[in-house]
């Protein structure tokens, strides 16, 4: 058992840095730059960078770029950019497996050369099939014998360009009879023609992932290369590339259950798709789970920190309730945002005896925990706007907030009670005429009388147009189907208003800062944002609504 805020891998770490076995711990964090990061990165972010801080290391930003049909140069500038958000920063330690590819190259030679590898002509359907199952074993290719020197100049002519994509591989010789199908002959290195970020047109082959990873991580002289379970069966075949080549140090490969979240898909696969066939309107919208997507939603990064914490790291995957991370998100916002008032769908109030023409200026506070935030002044005047949930004609028993007859509090301001109800044509309610109570100024009556509901409200004249996007789960089902995703998309998922009403302030700032719109959430300024129309994302509401 560890202490609080422990886990299995930092155990190993401490005892390893205890005994000697390392001067100082090396992780890093290795994507592969064919999507944005998301949230499940940031557990493997945060578990990374946060042992080389805690045990006094470091921990690399490698990008993990052999395969370049699918890599961009987008994905590696935004999972730099994602990465920093976060709160993590790698120093000067930043490195591409690209830059290995010379002397993965040289040690693949060294493979052939000791009788550790060879070149394979089988397609890639064949190899799948030779290679059996785990209940029997795999088959020997025809190729596998062929000589040191038949392989060398195969496999230089792979790199030289002279074979199309898909006609050999160069493949570890290992054992087609173990019982891990990893060991069975696994592909090294692969032809394909393909213009790479980096290293442009230079190569015709690449190395597979599980050639280069280990390799990389020795050349890096990383102490702990920390992985998800999926790779656990891999480790056999990283340590017998570590064991066969003249590699720098010898790094151990430790694995941990990925993150996994009710509601949500985390398969740069799947959220590509989402992108590409038009579900979502960007890698950044803010229903998806990528960090770029959470930070446009008004996520803070420090919620994000203490989500992936308090979840820890364990070695049997599980499934966490996104009301956990939304748990997060209220305590931070809560903690940080100031409070403002808008009405999300307005409904007009004409105050009968307030004096046409007349405005006044209420003092409203800015963060009910912290009187350092200070106040600020909202306009009040003979028309306003409330919210339209917040008035029934004929409202059941429990409602206490606007009714015919029934007296209520406008937050900051005074008492109104509604005397009609002016409706269209159309049967709509479209205006409501109340009257206030001057004596209830600042909110309280000098009778003592109570009243049941304090209600948000914008005069109408001094509040501006706001467009505000309510963003709901992005899936409609707590378990979504990777391999049939669309089918349980929420129909529901993004709620455009485009009538909304904040205060002006809120409208002519430009800050990127979360605000509490009191009674609705929390909520930040949009990237789509002009200077006629602002516009707002709700992150989160205040309570936990939907059902679980
Ligand atoms: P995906 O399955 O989404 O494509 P990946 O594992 O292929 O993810 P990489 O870019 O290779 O994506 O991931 C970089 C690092 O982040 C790896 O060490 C990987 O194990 C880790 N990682 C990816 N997804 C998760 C997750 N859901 N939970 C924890 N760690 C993750
Ligand atoms: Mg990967
Ligand atoms: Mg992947």
């Amino acid at each position: 058992t560890s202490e609080a805020g422990r886990d299995f891998i930092r155990d190993i770490v401490q005892a390893d840095l205890e005994a000697g076995r390392h001067a100082q711990v090396v992780t890093r964090f290795p994507p592969e730059p064919n999507g944005y990061l998301h949230i499940g990165h940031a557990k493997s972010i945060a578990l990374n960078f946060g042992i080389a801080q805690e045990f006094g290391g470091r921990c690399n930003l490698r990008f993990d770029d052999t395969n370049p049909t699918r890599e961009e140069q987008e994905y590696i500038d935004s999972i730099q950019a994602d990465v920093r958000w976060l709160g993590f920063d790698w120093g000067e330690h930043m490195f591409f497996a690209s830059d290995y590819f010379d002397r993965l190259y040289d040690w693949a030679e060294l493979l052939i050369k000791n009788g550790d590898a060879y070149v394979d002509d089988q397609s890639q359907d064949e190899i799948r099939e030779a290679r059996g199952t785990l209940m029997e074993p795999g088959r020997n290719s025809p190729f596998r014998d062929r000589s040191v020197e038949d392989n060398l100049d195969l496999f230089r002519r792979m790199k030289a360009g002279e074979f199309p994509n898909g006609a050999r591989v160069l493949r570890a010789k290992i054992d087609m009879a173990s019982g891990n199908i990893n060991l069975r002959d696994p592909v090294l290195y692969r032809i394909l023609h393909a213009h790479h970020p980096r290293t442009g047109d230079a190569w015709s082959i690449y190395p597979s992932y599980d050639y280069a990873h280990g390799q990389s991580d020795a050349i890096e002289g990383v102490t702990h290369s920390i992985c998800t379970l999926e790779f656990e069966d891999h480790r056999p075949l990283y340590e017998w590339l570590l064991s066969k080549l003249p590699v720098p140090s010898q790094p151990k490969q430790y694995e941990f259950a990925r993150l996994n979240i009710t509601y949500t898909l985390l398969s740069k696969r799947v959220l590509t798709e989402l992108v590409r066939g038009g579900h979502v309107a960007g890698w950044d919208d803010p229903r998806m789970p990528t960090m770029a997507g959470l930070k446009r939603r008004g996520v803070p990064p420090a919620a994000i920190r203490e989500f992936v914490k308090r979840i820890g790291v364990a070695k049997a995957n599980s499934v966490v309730d996104v009301g956990m991370l939304e748990f997060c998100i209220r305590e931070e916002l809560n903690r940080t945002s100031q409070r403002r008032m808008a009405v999300l769908r307005p409904l007009k109030v004409v105050i009968e005896n307030y004096p046409e023409g007349q405005t006044e200026e209420l003092d409203a506070i800015n963060h009910p925990d912290d009187p350092s935030a200070g106040t600020r002044k909202i306009a009040f005047g003979r028309e306003l706007y409330i919210e339209q949930d917040d008035f029934m004609e004929n409202p059941p028993k429990k409602f206490f907030r606007l009714s015919p007859g029934n007296e209520v509090r406008l937050r900051y301001a005074y008492f109104i009670k509604c005397r009609e109800v002016v409706k269209n044509d159309a049967g709509e309610i479209v205006e409501l005429r109340c009257t206030y109570d001057p004596e209830t100024r600042g909110g309280n009556a000098p009778d003592g009388r109570k009243v049941k509901a304090t209600m948000h409200w914008l005069s109408a004249a001094q509040s501006v147009p706001a467009e505000i996007r309510v963003y709901n789960q992005l899936f409609a089902n707590p378990a979504p189907s990777a391999a049939n995703f669309t089918a349980d998309l929420n129909p529901q998922s993004l709620e455009v208003l485009t009538c909304a009403r904040i205060e002006p302030a809120v409208a002519a700032g430009v800050s990127a800062e979360p605000i509490q719109f009191e009674r609705q959430g929390y909520f930040v300024r949009d990237k789509d944002s002009t200077a006629d129309k602002p516009v707002f994302n709700r992150t989160i509401g205040l309570r936990d609504t939907f059902a679980k």
